[in-house]
């Protein structure tokens, strides 16, 4: 999990502040079967120079880091790049079921998804937002 990639939107903050407190607690069933089942790598804020510096959407070197997934530059987006590389060394050692980065939105309200589409496989991305749906 990870947020504030785009450092004005802070309701990924109060997401992420949600979902840990969700996560750590000592007496939800719940969330004990999820630690004991699974590994979280929580990174809370992928862009705190944007946070630091007040920018709305990009970094201090002035790039939305959302938008350099593909091709991270470790001197320009370090974040990103090293959040790629965490996510790749996981993914080589084990399945990695799946990647939430919290956002906000400037004119939709309530919670929505956006997922990476598996065109052979489209449940896949399809399947946390629908029971998501069915829960909340
Ligand atoms: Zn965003």
């Amino acid at each position: 999990m990870s947020g504030r990639v785009h450092p004005g939107e802070t309701v990924g903050s109060w997401m992420m502040r949600g979902a840990l407190l969700f996560i750590t607690d000592p007496v939800n069933p719940e969330a004990k079967i999820l630690r004991d089942n699974f590994v979280f790598k929580i990174i809370p804020m992928l862009n705190p120079d944007g946070v630091i510096n007040g920018n709305y959407r990009c970094s201090l070197a002035g790039c939305d880091l959302n938008r350099r997934w593909k091709a991270p530059s470790k001197m320009i987006h370090p974040t990103v790049y090293y959040s790629k590389k965490l996510i790749k060394n996981l993914h080589a050692e084990r399945e990695v079921l799946m990647y939430c980065d919290f956002h906000g939105h400037s004119r939709k309200q309530n919670v929505f998804m956006y997922g990476c589409n598996n065109k052979a496989k489209p449940e896949e991305t399809r399947i946390f937002p629908y029971m998501m749906s069915k829960l909340n």
